[in-house]
Parts: structure tokens; sequence; C-alpha cells
């Protein structure tokens, strides 16, 4: 018997400990052995039922408490995967061209503008190359940037090179 025991106020039957017998309790909340007089008691003491309901209750609020975390976590976890598909490089890249090329079917422009805007040359969808040509083709989603031996590269959309399709 710990000294929290002593201190319990317990209701004490008035009968000889005797385990086999229907009026023998073992308290859920702190495992006091007790004869009790009043057959639908449960626990040594008020004490101990509010503590064991309210341990209860605590529980239950703490695993409602977990699973909402784990929910929360669940769709922090979503949001992220979108964020990392909408800034993945290649759609980084279809943005940066679909921007520069505005509403224009063909633009010209240096070879190094893009990549001074940040463009990633070597994340894209498809190289082409015209044989027997300097013609290089790569491929960003609807977009294609075409370049020969010259110091430009020429934006446009897949559909307008007829040899990639
Ligand atoms: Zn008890």
């Amino acid at each position: 018997m710990n000294v929290k025991n002593l201190l319990t106020q317990r209701i004490e039957g008035a009968y000889m400990m005797d385990r086999t017998s229907h009026r023998y309790r073992k308290c859920p909340n702190d495992g006091h052995e007790f004869m009790t007089n009043n057959l639908s008691r449960i626990y040594c003491s008020d004490h101990c039922a509010d503590e064991f309901h309210n341990q209860k209750k605590k529980m239950e609020a703490e695993q409602l408490q977990k699973k909402k975390a784990e929910q929360t976590l669940e769709i922090k976890e979503i949001k992220q995967l979108d964020t990392a598909i909408v800034t993945s490089p290649l759609v980084g890249n279809i943005h940066l061209i679909g921007a520069t090329l505005g509403n224009k079917q063909f633009l010209k422009v240096y070879k190094n503008y893009l990549t001074d805007k940040g463009l990633d040359f070597g994340v894209y969808d498809h190289k082409f190359r015209l044989p027997g040509t300097e013609l290089n083709v790569l491929t960003y989603g609807p977009y294609a940037i075409a370049w020969g031996y010259e110091d430009y590269i020429i934006l446009t959309y897949k559909k307008n090179i007829p040899w990639i399709q």
C-alpha cells in the first residue's frame, strides 16, 4: 500500500476479506482490494471514482487532439506536395517561356536571355535535332525553344514546328 492509498478516504465494508466473495472488489483506479456493503460499488472511494473518470476523459481528449493533429499533418503534406509540383523546375520553365512569349507565336531572343531570367535549359520534356542540320529543339509543355548556330534562340509553340510533331 502506498502513501496515496493511506491518505484516501475509503468506504470500507464490514466484511472479512474474501477474494471469492461476491462482495470482493479490486478498485479499477488504484488496485485497492476491499469488501463492499453496497453491491453496486465499483471503486474503493469517491476520490478513485472521480479520478478514474477524469483520467478516462483526459485520455479521450488527448486521443481526439492526437487525431486532429494527424489530420492537420496530412493536409499539410498534401499542400506541400502541391507546392512541390507547382515549383518544379519544368513547371517554372513552362511559366517563364509562356510569360516571355506573351501573345506572340514566335519570339527571337539572345541565347542567354532566358538563362538570365532563370530558365533551366537542362529540364525539358523532349529534345529533337533536325537530321542533317544544326537545328535543335527542346520542348517544355506546350512550348518549344529552337536554335541553330546563331547567337539567338526562337521561342514558339510545339505546334509551330512541324517536324517534331
Ligand atoms: Zn481506489
